[in-house]
C-alpha cells in the first residue's frame, strides 16, 4: 500500500497530496499558485529597491536643501553688503559660495 502525503500549499494554504516518487517535494498546490508566490516574492523585491532608493535620494534632496540654505546666506549677506554700497571682493565671495556649496 502506497502511503499517502500532503502538505499544504506555500501560497494559498491549502492541503494537497504530493506527488509520489523521487525529487523535491512540491511546495504549492498547482502551477497557478507556485506561479503567484513567484510574483509576490518579485514584487516584494522590487517594493525594498525602491525604498531603498527613496531613503539614499532623501538623504540626498536633505544635503542639498542645507546647500541651498548655506547659498541664500551667503546672498542675503551681499544683498545686505550692496544695500549699503559697501566694495565687494569678489575672491571672498567666490570662496563664501564655494564653501557654501561644499
Ligand atoms: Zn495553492
Amino acid at each position: 500500500m502506497v502511503e499517502e502525503r500532503t502538505s499544504s500549499c506555500g501560497h494559498c494554504g491549502r492541503t494537497f497530496r504530493l506527488a509520489a516518487g523521487p525529487g523535491r517535494p512540491q511546495r504549492y498546490c498547482r502551477r497557478s499558485c507556485r506561479q503567484r508566490a513567484y510574483e509576490r516574492r518579485t514584487s516584494e523585491g522590487d517594493q525594498e529597491w525602491v525604498s531603498q532608493r527613496y531613503r539614499q535620494l532623501s538623504a540626498v534632496l536633505a544635503e542639498h536643501e542645507d546647500a541651498l540654505d548655506r547659498v541664500k546666506g551667503v546672498l542675503d549677506e551681499l544683498r545686505r553688503d550692496v544695500a549699503d554700497e559697501m566694495v565687494i571682493d569678489g575672491a571672498d565671495l567666490v570662496a563664501r559660495l564655494d564653501e557654501a556649496l561644499r
